[in-house]
């Protein structure tokens, strides 16, 4: 490297990217943040966004907030649309702007994952997922209307399809929503409707997997079914979904009239494996080498969901962990490289270990041997969650809702909120696109 200042391109302001961009602050290197949202977002709590916990703000921060105080960084709203590996350019469409270059020396792409519907595509339109802050509203909306749609209709035959709440996925979402929708229709909603009995909501779990969070121990598994079963909630494993479609779903070849299916079942990989044209996994993960590199360009690093690393032989999970510690690792790594000095050995997660919260005081814990259900794994859910929030103000907020819907039983945030569409909001569509070059960095 010359003695020009390196520019390093982060594609991705989640938890791998964020976590990069925080281990480069010593790197005397100029860096660029490029994020299709405005926001990191912490999506271990957006099924409490979705049903009505908590608010969007208390899970998402503004990224440029975050960085404020790192003067070597600058945050660029835009979506990436590919990458030049040998011309060492990212194209980034911007607010007004298609294919503008962003020139780097080192690139770490950081973009996760989107939903995956297993091929059947045309599910999406009837089972939103739940990836992003808009997913998670679009899901509460459909969730509180349904409730209110019910109280309004006058013929009872009608509130059953209204009242049934199908999943689709039991692994950590899918349980965490489902306990989460039980808790509400059971406390919350107690005594608020006159002509309906939202005790009376159906909740369906379906998985085709014969237990519920499979990626726990078989004895947290039983306990978090039994758990969700004390609920109210049904659940119906080892059976597929063979159509989804607007009156319901078809399970296992019985129909379940419903009019709020949600999908947690399955994530694909950004499409960062085309951008590279690199190795990809079955599921289209970017096969990494251990220093988290793509072969033969020591420049470009691939971390958190979007990558594909084995580890003992098994390919590590999509996880917080997994993307904080290997877009740590990536900045650790160009740093050493601007300085000269030696490189850190090649990547090993530190396995923490695994949670999951099944309603009200109830959770699942798995690290290493120790394996616990029930009030003091909710207790580590609620410390480590609150631990990982990206600031100060989110975890006070946060852990004062908690406090008070633990002792009021009352979710906090049930406002049906209705976006309008961007034309009628006032704002234009692109009208011309010019592809430019982005200013260097200063
Ligand atoms: C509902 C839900 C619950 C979860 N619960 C847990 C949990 O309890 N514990 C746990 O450990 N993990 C959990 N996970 C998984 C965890 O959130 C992910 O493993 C983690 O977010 C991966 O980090 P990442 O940096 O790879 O991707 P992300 O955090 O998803 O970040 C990707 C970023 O890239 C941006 N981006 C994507 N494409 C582009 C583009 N083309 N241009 C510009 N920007 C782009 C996105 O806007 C996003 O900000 C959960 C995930 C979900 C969806």
């Amino acid at each position: 490297m010359s003695d020009r200042i390196p520019h390093i391109v982060i594609v991705g302001g989640g938890f791998g990217g964020l976590a990069a961009a925080k281990a480069l602050r010593p790197a005397s290197a100029h860096i660029t943040l490029v994020d299709r949202t405005n926001h990191h977002l912490f999506q271990p709590l957006l099924y409490q966004v979705a049903t009505s916990v908590l608010t969007p703000g208390q899970i998402a921060t503004p990224i440029r907030g975050i960085l404020r105080n790192q003067k070597n960084t600058t945050v660029i709203l835009g979506e990436v649309t590919g990458v030049d590996k040998d011309l060492h350019r990212v194209f980034v469409n911007t607010a007004d702007r298609e294919g503008v270059e962003l020139p780097y020396d080192y690139l770490i792409l950081a973009t996760g994952v989107r939903h995956s519907y297993f091929g059947r595509n045309e599910f999406e339109k009837f089972a939103p997922g739940l990836k992003s802050l808009a997913d998670a509203v679009a899901i509460r909306n459909k969730i509180l209307a349904a409730f209110e749609q019910a109280e309004a209709e006058e013929d009872p035959n009608r509130h059953r399809d209204l009242l049934t709440f199908v999943l689709v996925g039991a692994g950590p979402t899918g349980v965490e929503m489902a306990s989460a929708i039980a808790f509400l229709v059971h406390k919350t909603f107690k005594s608020e409707f006159r002509r309906i009995d939202p005790a009376s909501a159906r909740i369906v779990l379906v998985d085709m997997s014969p237990r519920v969070l499979g990626s726990f121990s078989e004895t947290l598994s039983k306990a978090a079914k039994n758990r969700l079963e004390h609920l109210g909630v049904e659940v119906r494993l080892g059976q597929g979904v063979d159509q989804i479609d607007e009156d319901g779903v078809v399970v296992a070849g019985e129909r379940i009239a419903s009019r709020t299916v949600i999908w947690t079942a399955g994530v694909a990989p950004s499409p960062a494996g085309k951008w590279l044209g690199v190795e990809t996994d079955r599921a289209g993960r970017v096969r990494v080498q251990k220093d988290l590199t793509v072969p033969n360009h020591p420049e470009i690093f691939v971390v958190g969901d979007t990558a594909s690393l084995d580890q003992d032989g098994k390919p590590l999970p999509g996880v917080a962990q997994v993307a904080m510690q290997q877009g740590r690792y990536a900045g650790k790594m160009i740093r050493a490289r601007i300085k000269g000095s030696s490189a850190p050995r090649p990547f090993r997660y530190f396995d923490k270990g695994n949670l999951a919260v099944v309603g009200k005081g109830f959770a699942v814990l798995q690290s290493g041997k120790v394996h616990l259900s029930g009030f003091v794994a909710w207790l580590a859910w609620a410390a480590v969650h609150l631990e990982f929030l990206a600031t100060s103000s989110l975890r006070v907020s946060v852990f004062v809702q908690w406090v008070w819907t633990y002792l009021t039983d009352h979710h906090g945030s049930r406002l049906i909120v209705n976006h309008r569409d961007p034309e009628q909001a006032g704002l234009k569509p692109i009208e011309h696109a010019v592809p430019k070059a982005m200013p260097a960095m200063k």
